[in-house]
């Protein structure tokens, strides 16, 4: 299947900075990384100008989070089908910094991914153990049990995308062996299987997590591995189509 690569922008940059990236990731995509589907996911103001700027050029954009209703009031949140009304494809849900910062639970990531396949939107859901969680040999533990409770009914019908991120390889420059990496994607395929049978084994399961230039290759090429979602790096325009160039 056709590998993406998504970054994930986080809440950084200025709308100029979001500008001069998408500019040059777009200049750079029909070279770098045309065996890729590139994806990227910029803080909710600069969703609209970003995608407005890609619309046409090869790479698409998403949200990095969505609130499970459709409208109401939420203040603060922003439905699944606004994104997509302002040019989002995609929204990454449940990733471990709104699991820790919000709290967000297996069920309200659920509940979102629900929603995001009602508007039209599809979901990226983030699943991954603690560090604690792994030096107690529970990692393939935990993340089974977040698929089973985080994907909803319709999710491999749409191409829902799942993503393993390990919390304690974001942002730290470690990350998984390759062994480790493949162990967690063949799980993550078996649960996807059994959940939803045959589409379950055609669904894209991306690795996150201190993905760079120098480690992507391996990564990419290791089985079940059929993308990554990149945060650090996506900030950085040679890196990020570097990582596609390797896919
Ligand atoms: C992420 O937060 O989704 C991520 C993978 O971050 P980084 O690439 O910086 O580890």
């Amino acid at each position: 299947m056709r590998p993406l690569i998504a970054g994930n922008w986080k809440m950084h940059g200025s709308l100029l900075d979001s500008a001069a990236l998408a500019e040059a990731v777009s200049a750079g995509a029909a070279t770098a990384g045309p065996a890729a589907e590139l994806l990227v996911c910029p803080p909710f103001p600069y969703i609209q100008p970003t995608a407005a700027a890609l619309l046409g050029k090869g790479v698409a954009v998403g949200g990095q989070d969505c609130h499970a209703a459709a409208k109401g009031a939420h203040t603060g949140d922003v439905a699944a089908v606004m994104l997509r009304d302002v040019g989002a494809t995609h929204v990454i849900l449940g990733h471990s910094e709104r699991r820790a910062d919000h709290g967000e639970t297996d069920a309200a990531v659920r509940a979102k991914a629900e929603a995001a396949l009602a508007a039209g939107l599809t979901p990226i859901v983030c699943v991954g153990e603690s560090e604690a969680q792994r030096l107690a040999g529970k990692a393939e533990a935990v993340v089974t049990g977040q698929l089973d409770g985080s994907l909803p009914e319709g999710f491999a019908a749409a191409g829902g995308v799942v993503a393993y991120e390990p919390v304690w390889a974001i942002g730290t420059g470690r990350t998984p062996t390759e062994a480790e990496i493949a162990a967690i994607h063949a799980a993550i395929r078996a649960n996807l299987t059994a959940q939803f049978g045959a589409p379950g084994g055609g669904l894209r399961i991306l690795y996150g997590g201190s993905v760079k230039p120098g480690n992507a290759k391996a990564i990419l090429a290791l089985p079940h591995v059929d993308g990554a979602l990149v945060g650090g790096a996506s900030l950085v325009a040679a890196d990020f189509l570097a990582i596609a160039a390797a896919a």
